[in-house]
């Protein structure tokens, strides 16, 4: 196929409701949409997962649309791929810029199985199958009103619950929701909000038998996040950390997870994705599929890269949060 055509579109779009992190409360969604058009008339989409601000990752909607206009558009214009998964082939020089490399590779992706008229999930890998899904809860104003969300989503039929944690509201909540619901699939995400210093204070998450406990340490912190497993009980499973497959196997050789989310916007697209897939499939390790907050279009992405994934995924219907 050959890419005659890129567009660019920026979308804000209200939040149904505020979504609160460790690093700071959303109410709504800055992203970019990429269309790419073959010489035929057929189109893929694709979305930019970067924010409007750097607090998740480095990257923001401002510096993805430069990388994109500048650098990575004109790479692949014009040029002719026998695949998507060549298409990152075209930027290995330039360094970084994982999620707008992604929103262009995966609008690629799109466009490639719409021209061949296969589910996009089968170019992947992976044959359409039902999907469960997972739902991902923010910092609440009080664990009652924890505890009242996560009796809607569960009633909305969620199966897996993911809450997100900072120093100050982790156990209290927790302990709210094992109250209140039992042994249901739960785990928790601290978005590097703890130090090593916290190692005692995580390890009282270990009777509460979570999944995982997602990102606790800063995303740098793969050493440490090795000495923090060998401290707890509970999975450590990294998400910000996981910026390419090497990482995913150095983080793998020295233990800092033993489940790793998979993004493919972190992660610079499906190509890399799919690399992080087959090594954790090679070596035993339960992965997963987090979301970022994405539009329409980036869910569906989402949900044909889940097609390979083990636990349910984080995806949750198009107006939620
Ligand atoms: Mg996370």
């Amino acid at each position: 196929m050959r890419i005659a055509s890129v567009g660019l579109s920026l979308l804000r779009l209200p939040l149904v409701r505020p979504f609160e992190t460790s690093f700071g409360r959303m109410t709504g969604r800055e992203l970019i949409l990429v269309d790419v058009h073959d010489a035929d008339g057929a189109v893929g989409w694709g979305e930019c997962v970067a924010d409007a601000d750097p607090f998740y990752s480095a990257e923001t909607t401002t510096t993805a649309w430069h990388m994109l206009e500048k650098y990575l558009v004109p790479q692949i214009l014009g040029r002719e791929v026998g695949s998507a998964s060549e298409l990152p082939d075209a930027w290995t020089k330039i360094r970084g810029h994982n999620m707008a490399k992604a929103a262009l590779e995966m609008a690629g992706w799109d466009l490639e199985a719409r021209i061949r008229n296969r589910p996009l999930c089968e170019l992947l890998g992976a044959p359409a199958r039902p999907i469960e899904s997972g739902v991902s809860i923010g910092i609440q104003s009080s664990t009652g009103a924890l505890v009242d969300r996560v009796a809607e989503e569960r009633a909305a039929g969620y199966r897996r619950i993911k809450i997100k944690i900072k120093p100050g509201w982790d156990l209290e909540p927790v302990a709210a929701i094992r109250k209140a619901f039992g042994d249901i699939p739960l785990m928790v995400d601290a978005n590097a909000a703890y130090t090593p210093d916290d190692a005692a204070h995580l390890a009282k998450l270990d009777p509460f038998d979570l999944m995982m406990i997602e990102q606790p340490l800063w995303e740098d912190d793969l050493v440490r996040h090795a000495r923090l497993q060998q401290q707890l009980r509970t999975p450590v499973c990294l998400d910000e950390s996981i910026t390419s497959p090497e990482i995913a196997a150095d983080a793998l050789d020295i233990g800092a997870c033993r489940i790793i989310n998979v993004k493919p916007g972190r992660l610079g697209g499906f190509r890399a994705s799919v690399a992080v897939h087959d090594l954790a499939q090679a070596r035993g390790v339960p992965l997963w599929h987090g979301g970022m907050l994405e539009s329409g279009i980036g869910r569906a992405h989402n949900l044909h890269l889940s097609a390979l994934q083990v636990y349910p995924g984080a995806r949750s219907a198009t107006p939620h949060p």
